[in-house]
């Protein structure tokens, strides 16, 4: 099945090499901890993003997401506010001491977003494109690798190996849904990923049930699901108010219902005998 995975060296589990755990300020990603990550699609204002990081906060998010570069289809659509947004989720991330998580879309941009994020993010449509990966392989940040929509697990994994090649081991995988056929959800979280992944590599996995399924009433059960099958974490969109959002409202939960998916999780992680950080 994996044709090409025995040419691979660095995201390798062999017998001798632990699992990796991926330090960001006081976090850990990876081991026996699970880690919440949550936030808006983009960052649309200092005031949106204030006030979804004040409640989430509350329900004890350590990580915020928000894109100022935004991947969108349409490009009439809010591509996001660029500098003015990475400005605006550093200070409102250190306002709750939470660290932060963004997307880089291109390999001129690498520095500026390093600059000001904790962990780069590399978006599904750019899982293979290799002059940005080699491009963040050279940082010293974490790196966020979503899983291409169209790609398999071999290729994903050959992508973080593209990143590790140029000397950056801190890598964390996500599987956020692929194209299939089925149109009733965004895209079909592939959940045999989590364990799979866990069987070859020794880098940490988390999974995205906005995106995967594009569906609000499947984020909490997918959350559990992708806990209970080994997942080292999970991305969440939150929104307070998911009807004006620029990107992705459809999908994204509000503060009060994220917290009650925190409350649903509580008993998977410990079945699974890890701890909430
Ligand atoms: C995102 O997380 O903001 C995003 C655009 O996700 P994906 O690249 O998985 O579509
Ligand atoms: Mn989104």
């Amino acid at each position: 099945m994996l044709k090409e995975y025995k040419k691979l060296k660095l995201i390798k589990k062999t017998g001798k090499k632990s699992l990796s755990i991926i330090k960001v300020k006081k976090l850990e990603i990876g081991g026996d901890k699970i880690i919440l990550i949550a936030g808006p699609c983009a960052i649309e204002s200092e005031k949106q993003l204030d006030k979804i990081a004040k409640e989430l906060s509350k329900s004890g998010v350590k990580l915020l997401r928000g894109g100022a570069y935004k991947p969108r289809t349409n490009p009439y659509d809010f591509q996001g506010l660029g500098e003015k947004g990475l400005k605006i989720l550093k200070k409102i991330a250190d306002k709750y001491g939470m660290a932060t998580v963004t997307e880089v879309m291109d390999t001129k941009d690498v520095e500026l977003v390093s600059k000001y994020a904790d962990i780069l993010q590399i978006g599904t449509r750019n899982m293979q494109n290799f002059a940005l990966l080699k491009a963040v392989g050279k940082t010293k940040k974490p790196i966020l690798l979503k899983r291409g929509m169209g790609s398999t697990i071999e290729e994903f994994l050959s992508s973080a190996e593209y990143i590790m090649k140029e000397g950056n081991s801190n890598v964390i995988l996500c599987e956020r849904g692929i194209r299939t056929f089925e149109d009733n959800t965004r895209n079909t979280l592939s959940l045999a990923t989590v364990p799979t992944v866990k069987t070859l590599s020794h880098l940490p996995i988390i999974v995205d049930p906005s995106h995967s399924t594009g569906e609000v009433e499947l984020i909490t059960p997918m959350s559990k699901a992708a806990i209970a099958c080994g997942a080292d974490g999970l991305m969440i969109e939150v929104h307070t108010n998911p009807k004006h959002a620029l990107s992705d409202g459809y999908q994204s939960i509000l503060p009060k219902e994220f917290k009650n998916l925190t409350e649903e999780i509580k008993p998977i992680i410990k079945a699974v005998n890890k701890t909430l950080q």
